[in-house]
């Protein structure tokens, strides 16, 4: 029961000029399928064979850096394609309430996750995290990790995500990160964004 790139639930163009094409393309072919060749590979040798991948992460404290790099990888990026999408919008329903109690502002809280990406030394991830129960946080992560790790320091489940490691944005961005983060917004996909919230607040 191998693992497998899911296909992009959109084309690589849909997301230009905010991510463009040349990315989307090496991003989910070459970058996310290396990762989960690297996962299935170390399958066997850990007797992680037909688990899920929320349970690999939920023990990855006890499993080897090829596990939490590529297992995380593997999770992060599934997820990265299906809350982007080409028709951007804004926050609805329960997740707005959430989010505008949380931070004040649908503003207030895009600044903070901004922040967070910026100031991810390296490679990582910010994250819009809800806790069990609905109550919303801001974080970000180094390399793949992610919070739903039983180590991770900010651990729930993820509502938004953004990859802020260089095969991301360079192409376009080169290295104005902060640009990036600003611009991603636009492909925000905010029905599954909330469709998701909804799942962990209800
Ligand atoms: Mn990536």
């Amino acid at each position: 029961m191998a693992f497998q790139v899911p296909p992009l639930p959109y084309d690589y163009g849909a997301l230009a000029p905010t991510v463009d094409e040349e990315t989307m393309k090496l991003h989910h072919d070459k970058h996310h399928q290396a990762y989960v060749d690297k996962l299935n590979g170390a399958l066997g040798d850990n007797g992680l064979d037909g688990k899920s991948i929320e349970d690999i992460l939920g023990s990855i404290s006890s499993l080897p850096p090829i596990v939490r790099n590529n297992g995380g990888g593997h999770w992060n990026h599934s997820f990265f394609w299906e809350i982007m999408g080409p028709n951007g919008g804004e926050p609805s329903g329960a997740l707005k309430s959430a989010i505008e109690s949380a931070f004040g502002s649908i503003d207030d809280m895009k600044e903070k996750f901004n922040t967070a990406g910026a100031n991810q030394f390296g490679s990582g991830w910010a994250w819009l995290v809800a806790k069990p129960g609905g109550e919303l946080e801001i974080a970000s992560t180094p390399n793949q990790d992610n919070p739903l790790m039983d180590d991770a320091k900010v651990k729930g489940t993820p509502v938004l995500g953004n990859d802020v490691w260089e095969h991301a944005y360079y192409l376009t961005y080169n290295n104005r990160r902060p640009d990036y983060l600003k611009a991603w917004w636009n492909v925000v996909n905010w029905s599954k964004a909330s469709e998701i919230y909804e799942g962990v607040a209800k």
